[in-house]
């Protein structure tokens, strides 16, 4: 008798027409037959055994549903299972943060009057990990790369700066890459000329893109590319917001919101704190919107690998529905231009 068993940083998700298996460890997925689906399903545990499971079948599904066996042991998504495998324990999708806020994005345009050291001191207090700094127009772009130098207090390990495209802008991403806190730099609006420069240098946090990054609406979009498979994701995924959860942002004008393209403002940076925003019960109920909650999401094959936009939605009129810029039809499977 053979037993057979899913790894358990392996996960299916099924949806209407297709399904996908996801390797959290491989960072990897694939999409595969629903009848796939569920016949791992029927077996994932360990404890079915795979002649009983093949019993029902005729000669020819037999031969069938043992070439998808064949492959999944192939590609290491599933293992033999025996007695001596009783005490492995499974990798559990956990997640997990001790502080208020996780995460952040400052957007900075001429429009901005706001202090970013103040920004930077009040989110050191929240102990905020990670930030994203988005410069539209390069107004700032000087005073930003000074505030982020001199935040050698600062709690935030991971700095990712959209930089907007000038004269100043090489030499200033030079600076900024002196910070250990800065992951990534992208230049946005490059002429040919400073692509031809930018390539000249070597650092891997840097790149650059001749598309311009004009205001927060450019943000929100839902694509395969920005698909993301890895735990933090995955186990986030399943009660919290994949985007908002923990989430704070100042918008170009000061105010601050769940994020800066979000209707709803608690305050401008002037008259309040980051901290006050937080106590808002209503700024922490977005939070908690799960995909399976979202309307067509919730059945999409996609759902526990794509990240959520609750800014920008199909009816801005309800709050749980699909993100406006995905262009996804899990019921057709197709993509659409
Ligand atoms: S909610 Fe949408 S617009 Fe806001 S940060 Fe997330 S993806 Fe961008
Ligand atoms: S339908 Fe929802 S889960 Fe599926 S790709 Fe679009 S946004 Fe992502």
């Amino acid at each position: 008798m053979s037993h057979y068993k899913l790894h358990s940083h392996c996960f299916l998700t099924k949806g209407p027409l297709r399904s996908i298996i996801v390797d959290l460890e491989r960072r990897r997925y694939e999409t595969i037959p629903c009848d796939m689906h569920d016949l791992i399903d029927s077996f994932k545990d360990g404890h079915a055994n795979w002649a009983a499971i093949l019993d029902p079948y005729a000669h020819e599904d037999r031969m069938v549903l043992n070439q998808y066996l064949d492959w999944l042991l192939t590609k290491e998504y599933v293992f033999k299972y025996d007695t001596t495998h009783q005490n492995l324990k499974p990798v559990p999708l956990i997640y997990e943060s001790a502080f208020l806020v996780d995460s952040a994005i400052i957007d900075l345009s001429s429009d901005s009057k706001y202090s970013v050291p103040k920004v930077l001191a009040e989110l050191a207090v929240l102990r905020c990990k990670s930030l994203q700094i988005r410069d539209y127009d390069g107004y700032h772009a000087r005073a930003l790369t000074e505030a982020i130098l001199m935040a050698d207090d600062s709690f935030v390990c991971n700095i990712h700066v959209l930089l907007k495209a000038t004269e100043r802008s090489l030499a200033l991403a030079k600076l900024l890459l002196t910070s250990p806190r800065v992951s990534s730099i992208v230049i946005h609006g490059c002429s040919a000329r400073l692509i031809s420069d930018l390539r000249e240098f070597s650092d891997k946090r840097l790149t650059y893109t001749p598309t311009l990054v004009t205001n927060e609406a450019c943000c929100g979009a839902i694509s395969e590319r920005y698909f993301t498979v890895n735990h933090r994701c995955a186990s986030l995924g399943l009660f919290g917001n994949t985007c908002l959860y923990k989430k704070i942002s100042v918008d170009r004008f000061g105010n601050i919101k769940n994020c800066p393209s979000s209707i709803e403002s608690y305050g401008r940076l002037q008259e309040t704190t980051l901290e006050s925003a937080l106590e808002d019960q209503h700024f922490r109920s977005l939070w908690h919107i799960t995909k399976s909650q979202v309307e067509v999401c919730k059945d999409c094959e996609f759902r526990m690998i794509c990240t959520d936009c609750r800014a920008y939605r199909k009816d801005m009129s309800n709050l749980l529905s699909k993100p406006l810029k995905c262009n996804y039809d899990p019921y057709s499977a197709q993509w659409s231009a």
